[in-house]
């Protein structure tokens, strides 16, 4: 697997060269990162796990480099360096609307993270309102509607079947009120596609909204809000090649504006006075601002608009293009081992984003990931990727859950359920 791993990742350097298609790997921090090895010696470390954090494009940080001797305070302070960087933290918010083609009408606000985003959305649904969502989502999709109705649905075999499950679903209703569902872009398990616009058609069909999350799908592929025609979109800067700690919820302005503040406190007040009955009157603003109150994390979204500007000067077909090369060959090495199992739900054809997760028979998927990254320098990701419900069904059995997202412990030289993933990006 090892061999497999690593001459996939060689040979797809070599050949992009060659396809005029393919894109050249985006320079990325710790690229030249040299690790040790139990055997002796050192190796470049292979970086496979952009699903958990991709490492930030140099080009994000050379940016938040030039920029930071200028950081100021946003929207509080009238000196030159917070007038200037109140300007870029508005015009990021106008970059990430640009890189996502949001309707005009559509709100930017920033976040700390996708699992952030959609509880935010959680925290603004309207009274009464049913959430529908597959049991294959990540946790960050499948937990936060804690005060709604929630309708979970079976994982589905196809995408045609995604698709007449939720209609099915939404057709049967009761009571008919505010609905939305959640869907994922590409799966953080198997890589798969979702037949996002469909079930967006499928939703509005039947008088429900939609949120995707594109946590995986926004860092391999271009998301356009309009053309999926979903009502919002969630993603996470650290697996966009930005540094941690923001993150992005776009779309329609009502439910946000209706709702009480996610968070409450300044900037997301615009007027706040004692009444004569000694209270507190307060009013929100009606802009992104009402969800973003305190101190805003500006390097952070300042470096979510740099991946932006980056990923589109890149051009999205050159890197889909090299990705999709990167992903073939891959499965192919993994198909030479015998004893591998890529893990698929939509099956082996399926249009799918740089991840791929699989089991070794008579491993254990720990074991199996620290030898990669001991005895190779190879960084994957074993357990059960905050996607239990989705990780049992493709096993057909019942995973050994330990930790909510971290690996399991099985007993030394037991056969672990669970699955190693290997994740590749842009800069792969
Ligand atoms: N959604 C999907 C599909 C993910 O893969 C992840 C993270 O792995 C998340 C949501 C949560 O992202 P974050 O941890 O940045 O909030």
């Amino acid at each position: 697997v090892a061999t497999a791993l690593a001459s996939a990742v060689a040979t797809t350097a070599d050949s992009a060269a060659e396809g005029p298609a393919c894109a050249e790997p985006l320079p990325v921090l710790g690229r030249d990162v040299t690790v040790p090895l139990v055997t002796g010696g050192e190796v470049t470390y292979a970086a496979l796990d952009y699903a958990a954090s991709a490492p930030a494009l140099q080009r994000v940080w050379d940016d938040v480099a030039a920029y930071a001797p200028y950081y100021g305070s946003v929207h509080r302070g009238a000196g030159y360096l917070s007038q200037l960087s109140t300007d870029l933290f508005e015009q990021s918010r106008a970059t990430v609307a640009e890189f996502l083609d949001c309707r005009p009408a559509d709100q930017v606000v920033f976040t700390r993270s996708t699992t952030d985003s959609l509880n935010l959305l959680a925290a603004v649904l309207p009274v009464g309102c049913q959430v529908f969502v597959f049991e294959t989502e990540h946790h960050a999709s499948l937990l936060p509607w804690t005060d709604a109705q929630v309708i979970y649905l079976d994982a589905p075999r196809t995408p045609d079947e995604a698709v007449a499950t939720l209609e099915r679903a939404l057709a049967d209703r009761e009571p008919y009120g505010p609905a939305l569902v959640c869907v994922t872009g590409a799966s953080n398990v198997t890589g798969e596609l979702w037949p996002v616009k469909e079930l967006a058609a499928a939703a509005h069909a039947h008088g429900a909204r939609i949120v995707l999350d594109a946590a995986q799908l926004a860092p391999h592929h271009p998301v356009s809000v309009r053309d999926l025609d979903v009502d919002w979109v969630a993603f996470s800067g650290h697996k966009l090649y930005a540094p941690f700690g923001s993150g992005v919820l776009a779309g329609r302005a009502d439910w946000l504006q209706e709702a009480e503040p996610y968070l409450a406190g300044g900037g997301a007040s615009r007027k706040v006075a004692r009444r004569a009955d000694g209270g507190v009157d307060v009013e929100w603003h009606t802009t992104a601002a009402r969800h973003e109150a305190g101190s805003p994390n500006v390097i952070g979204v300042y470096s979510i608009a740099s991946a932006c500007r980056a990923l589109r000067d890149a051009g999205f077909d050159g890197l889909v293009a090299r990705e999709r090369h990167l992903i073939a060959q891959v499965r192919e090495g993994l198909a030479d081992v015998p004893a591998v199992r890529v893990l698929s739900l939509f099956g082996d054809d399926a249009p799918r984003v740089g991840v791929i997760s699989f089991v070794v028979d008579g491993w254990n998927s720990s074991h199996f990931a620290a030898a990669l990254s001991a005895e190779y320098g190879i960084g994957v990701r074993d357990g059960l990727f905050c996607a239990h419900p989705l990780v049992r069904t493709l096993l057909g059995s019942e995973p050994q859950a330990q930790g909510e997202c971290g690996a399991p412990e099985a007993a030394p030289g037991e056969r672990s359920l669970n699955a190693i993933r290997v994740s590749f990006g842009a800069g792969t």
